[in-house]
């Protein structure tokens, strides 16, 4: 019905009358419900807060949620006043609410509904909106309309008044130069970008988007990492060649893969790898250590937890798993996840979704778990530390990552590498290793392997002077290396395997200290067992003799100070 067809606004006495005025209690009621009469500076300045700290795209749908509250608080109201009247003069209820409430003056301009056919169409012409007009108090002339409390009460009303989703858009604003404000309501199929529209009334959409951009920040964080924070994935041995076959083959799939391995091989970074060579690598890589996180909060962590789930939980939490939605998470050091969370943990790996602690309803989660552990969970299992079912779904497809020195043929390339890159960040030049800090480096048995690599070439690279070569000597300053280069290293140990230099350098020590050779027996002597804890066994090795050999030199060191 065109403006010219619709009838005139029905009197609105019947809606004054609803309007009480409390005084004696402090309440103004309409019909059932406690209304405020809120001075709009006081709305204004909340305005311009939320403005200030959330911008406008989320102050918008924050106001449009809440006038869509209010609109169909008022839908309610209106079956109940004019139960039987005609269409038009029902719905007109909530206009002429919304006028008495000091909103706006509506001025319907189309009222078309054919709900056989599951359409309408209004367009109501609004004058004197006191957001517009608040609005551009602060914010001056807009180039968007600005309407939105106004606007979510009128979808919220129609929509509740119809019990069928209408939603409205202000098509013209006065914040925006028009004469009027108008705005045009459909139902929310008849919208070509309905869908989109209703977002803006989804209860968590800021949350959700919250929650998106925090996914989106763990994703670029992922491919914004330089190629050597996440470690060098570098080699050429056939033990690294072996691993990375295993890698690329289960990439593009979504098996559950298991990295094994000592500590220090470096599984974060075969993980990274994964990831990278597969179809998520654009979505984030969240990485979980197990045994750094306390074991209380070891479940909100993974698994989030709704606002007051625990003790201390003040807002809602967004677990690992859903951070993770799209992408790869990594357990780490997982045979620490204590029993409980391995139960939920298989759970969420059977039915793919997520329980937040103290929510009643899951979520879906579509990620791709990669668990690594540097122990024995077969071991664990036997021990009644690890759950057997867990260990069979998280051994599909296990990977074993070789420790270094099974990888010797790679350690040249690594430590070259990582030369390069703790000369650079200490601005250094260094000409490369000596011969024998190359050969010092394939003898070792490296029990830290990569991260004990690192470690060492970081220090040596401290230690040595600009356009100098990294000697094994500044790499191993514990260890004994040999004169000759044939010759690598050997554990720390008697005088005898000393090279003469450093032996020459001892003996000017002693003899400059002016030490008798049997004060020096009796210092080392008493050195040893101190250092062993009264051990005798332990002191006699560590001095090269046997047990009954200490025993008999400190018989006759006793005998001495008893003299
Ligand atoms: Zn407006």
């Amino acid at each position: 019905m065109p403006l010219a067809s619709l009838p005139p606004l029905p009197s609105d006495a019947d809606l004054r009358r609803l309007l009480q005025f409390s005084t004696e209690d402090g309440r103004i009621w309409l019909a059932g419900q406690r209304m405020l009469l809120v001075h709009t500076a006081a709305l204004q300045a909340l305005r311009r807060e939320l403005m200030t700290s959330l911008g406008a795209e989320h102050t918008r749908r924050l106001l449009l949620r809440a006038g869509y509250a209010s609109g169909e608080r008022d839908a309610l109201l209106a079956r109940q006043v004019r139960p039987d009247a005609p269409l038009f003069e029902a719905f007109a209820a909530g206009p002429q609410l919304h006028m008495l409430e000091g909103a706006v003056r509506v001025t319907p301009r189309v009222f078309d509904l054919d709900e056989a056919a599951g359409h309408f169409h209004g367009i109501f012409q609004w004058d004197h909106s006191w957001e517009a007009e608040a609005h551009q108090v602060d914010f001056g002339p807009q180039d968007a309309p600005v309407c939105w409390m106004l606007l979510g009460y009128a979808s919220g009303y129609t929509s509740a008044f119809f019990r069928r989703r209408v939603l409205f858009k202000e098509v013209q604003c006065t914040a925006c130069g028009a004469p009027h404000c108008l705005i045009e309501g459909r139902f929310v199929h008849e919208w070509p970008d309905g869908e989109q529209l209703a977002r803006d009334y989804d209860p968590d959409s800021m949350l959700v988007r919250i929650d998106e951009l925090q996914s989106q920040v763990e994703a670029l964080r992922t491919q914004l990492q330089p190629a050597d924070e996440q470690g060098p994935l570098l080699g050429r041995s056939r033990a690294f060649a072996g691993t990375i076959e295993l890698l690329r083959k289960a990439a593009p799939t979504q098996v559950t893969v298991l990295l094994t391995g000592e500590t220090g091989v470096g599984k974060e970074r075969f993980a990274r790898a994964l990831h990278a060579m597969g179809p998520r690598a654009d979505k984030p890589f969240v990485a979980v250590n197990c045994a750094a996180l306390p074991a209380e909060l070891i479940e909100s962590e993974l698994f989030g937890a709704e606002k007051g789930a625990y003790t201390g939980a003040t807002a809602a939490r967004v677990g690992r798993f859903e951070r993770a939605h799209g992408g790869t998470l990594m357990l780490d050091e997982l045979g620490e996840l204590p029993l409980p969370a391995q139960a939920k943990l298989l759970r969420v790996l059977q039915q793919g979704e997520v329980e937040r602690l103290g929510a009643n309803q899951t979520r879906k989660v579509d990620v791709r778990v990669v668990a690594a552990t540097n122990v024995d969970l077969e071991k664990a299992v036997e021990e009644g530390r690890f759950r057997r079912d867990l260990l069979y779904r998280l051994n599909i497809y296990p990977i074993r990552i070789p420790p270094l020195r099974e990888r010797a043929d790679d350690i040249p390339l690594l430590a070259m590498h990582l030369l390069q890159k703790y000369a650079a960040q200490h601005g250094k030049r260094l000409a490369g290793f000596t011969d024998r800090a190359l050969a010092a480096m394939r003898a070792h048995t490296w029990p830290g392997n990569v991260r004990e690599l690192e470690n060492l070439i970081e220090r040596g690279v401290i230690l040595t002077t600009s356009d100098d070569s990294v000697d094994a000597g500044t790499l191993f300053p514990h260890l004994v290396v040999l004169p000759d280069a044939s010759a690598s290293v050997s554990p720390a140990g008697t005088l005898e395997q000393a090279p003469p230099a450093q032996a020459a350098q001892l003996c000017d020590a002693v003899l400059s200290s002016g030490l008798t050779l049997e004060a020096l027996e009796d210092a080392l002597i008493g050195e040893a067992v101190a250092r062993a804890g009264g051990n005798l066994s332990a002191a006699a090795r560590t001095l090269g003799l046997t047990r009954p050999q200490l025993s008999y030199r400190l018989a006759r060191l006793n005998e001495r100070n008893t003299r």
